[in-house]
């Protein structure tokens, strides 16, 4: 019997199988030994959006460490860390597998500095970028590995995971989603990753950013008192250990209080809507995947502290600051010069505004692949 069987927080009830899928958007025979949820997530790791995620900057580019994380190494993580919640609530762990794997493959290269330049450019032009949009369009339109289908042909509830992975989807708010069930909630699989996500990238963002030096473990204890909390006990228990190993012994502790949080936080809460099945998880009023009171106060904690502490320090900002200039100064030139983008782009054109297929273009550039062309075509 593994512990999953054991575990007390387990809403099988509510586990959306691969069988109960809405399906693909072309009928495909079933393959003899993975489910159509398997077959999703191997198809997403076999892209090459996914490969280009490992030149990706998370928070700290290239030049820091070569042991800080980058948007791959970030992406194992979450799915790391979904896959143990979901089985601990005994959902498909298929399903959140996938969806944690696909998750950030719709980042541009420079992490949020470049979702928020090219935002700022395509606002500019009257339209938007987003990085969940980005990722189904990457599944649906991009990747072109099938002789009978375009993209993926990934399974209803994968890219219905997608479209929600951060956000609701609301009704006639983007008329071209309306197959993804406006105004009703995803199944608790998909509603888990976001939380997964968060507890993955507090934790690595301060596991990375002590290494670099931003803060000392006192200034860490004592603007989160959890942590604090947490240190006092590895130092009691370890009091030989280098301050490093004891930090490491805290982080662990941590990611238990914020991974642990989510599932019982979700189970209570799953129990107290009383919700019987995925139908009334859709219509009920609010996601029920959430953190335990504690793991939500601790997480806000962490947030802030790494907000003031790391990503608003100098040496970030001026690094944001350097890299949403070169998006945009990039962004102008082939704006102002189309015949520079590579010739599927060109022949997109037609299809799609320009500004549209610019932006595409440096969406999926990774941050070594943009430094090659705007030293190419701009320095
Ligand atoms: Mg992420």
């Amino acid at each position: 019997m593994t512990s999953n069987n054991l575990s007390p927080a387990a809403i099988g009830w509510l586990r959306f199988p691969p069988e109960a899928s809405r399906g693909r958007r072309y009928p495909e025979t079933p393959h003899p030994y993975r489910s159509d949820f398997q077959r999703d997530r191997d198809r997403i790791i076999h892209t090459r959006a996914f490969r280009r995620l490992e030149n990706k900057t998370q928070v700290f580019g290239a030049g820091y460490s070569d042991h800080f994380r980058n948007r791959l190494t970030h992406t194992i993580e979450v799915a790391q860390i979904s896959r143990t919640v979901a089985g601990a609530l005994q959902l498909d762990e298929d399903l959140t597998e996938a969806l944690a794997l696909v998750h950030d493959i719709g980042h541009p290269p420079f992490a949020h500095a470049g979702e928020e330049e090219l935002d700022r450019q395509m606002q500019r032009l009257g339209l938007r970028f987003n990085h969940n949009i980005q990722a189904l369009r990457l599944v649906e339109v991009f990747e072109q590995r099938y002789a009978l289908f375009p993209g993926l042909n990934l399974s209803f509830e994968v890219r219905e995971g997608i479209v929600k992975h951060s956000q609701e989807l609301e009704p006639g708010a983007i008329p071209a989603l309306d197959e993804y069930l406006p105004g009703q909630k995803p199944p608790v699989e998909a509603q888990l990753i976001d939380l997964a996500d968060e507890a993955a990238y507090n934790t690595a963002d301060l596991d990375d950013a002590y290494t670099a030096g931003f803060f000392t473990l006192s200034e860490l204890g004592a603007a989160i008192p959890v942590i604090g909390e947490l240190l006092d006990d590895c130092e009691t228990h370890f009091p030989a250990a280098s301050e490093r190993l004891q930090f490491q012994e805290m982080l662990r502790r941590l990611v238990n209080l914020l991974v642990g949080g989510l599932i019982e936080g979700t189970a209570a809460a799953v129990r107290q809507a009383g919700v019987r099945t995925v139908e009334d998880v859709r219509r009920f009023n609010r996601r029920l995947a959430c953190f335990s009171p504690e793991a939500a106060r601790t997480g806000v904690a962490l947030k802030q502290f790494l907000h003031t502490r790391v990503y608003e320090s100098p040496e970030l900002v001026v690094e944001r600051t350097r890299c949403q200039e070169a998006i945009g100064v990039l962004f102008q030139f082939f704006l102002d010069h189309p015949e520079h983008l590579p010739p599927g782009y060109v022949d997109g054109v037609s299809k799609v505004p320009l500004h549209r297929a610019v932006c595409d273009y440096i969406a999926g550039m990774t941050d070594g692949y943009f430094d090659r062309v705007f030293q190419h075509l701009i320095c």
